[in-house]
């Protein structure tokens, strides 16, 4: 781990606070050791809940991405962690970003969203239907893995991920965008993964 804590439920803030709808400050650089910790707290929170050794008693649910808002910090601060399995090789793939001051500086008109919906830690019980998002995205922001400002293009269930994350930054969740009247309307041009 990368700080000493060891991840519980009891870091989460819950859309039940007004702390979560709000919008995150930028981080200032260099980097200060409490905004440094913040990121290694989501870091190791987000392994911590994909790893069935340590998460053994399912304490925490397994989540593929969390922002420092959730952990009761509004600044734009990030973790994505996808585990891939590629089905011809059967090889294990780890996707990582920790990104600081992310932006989203393109976005697809195409767009795309998660066959059964999305999920959240800081909602508590699922809320049914589509999100729509864009099925492309550029970001640019400070990779803390990398140590450097980054430019990417993403696609697919890692742009959505992006894009849910992003939203947290904004005070935003992922139930606002499902349609309230018919939650899994879709339209025919949208890509569903
Ligand atoms: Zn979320």
């Amino acid at each position: 781990m990368l700080q000493n804590e060891i991840p519980t439920k009891d870091w989460l803030v819950f859309d039940n606070t007004p702390e979560i709808r709000q919008s995150s400050k930028e981080v200032a650089f260099p980097l200060a050791p409490d905004n440094e910790l913040v990121m290694k707290k989501l870091i190791d929170f987000v392994k911590y809940s994909q790893d069935p050794q340590k998460n053994s008693d399912h304490a925490i649910r397994p989540a593929v991405g969390l922002a420092a808002p959730q952990i009761g910090n509004n600044i734009k601060m990030y973790y994505i962690r996808i585990e891939d399995t590629d089905e011809e090789t059967g090889t294990k793939k780890v996707t990582e970003h920790a990104m600081i001051n992310p932006k989203i500086i393109g976005k697809s008109n195409q767009i795309s969203c998660i066959e059964e919906g999305e999920g959240c830690l800081s909602v508590n019980g699922d809320k049914e239907g589509l999100v729509p998002r864009s099925f492309r995205i550029i970001v640019e922001g400070y990779d803390y893995l990398k140590q450097q400002q980054v430019t990417i293009t993403v696609r697919s269930y890692e742009a959505i991920v992006f894009q849910h994350e992003q939203a947290h930054l904004e005070g935003k969740l992922y139930y606002d965008l499902i349609n309230k009247k018919k939650p899994w309307a879709k339209k025919s041009n949208w890509i569903i993964l």
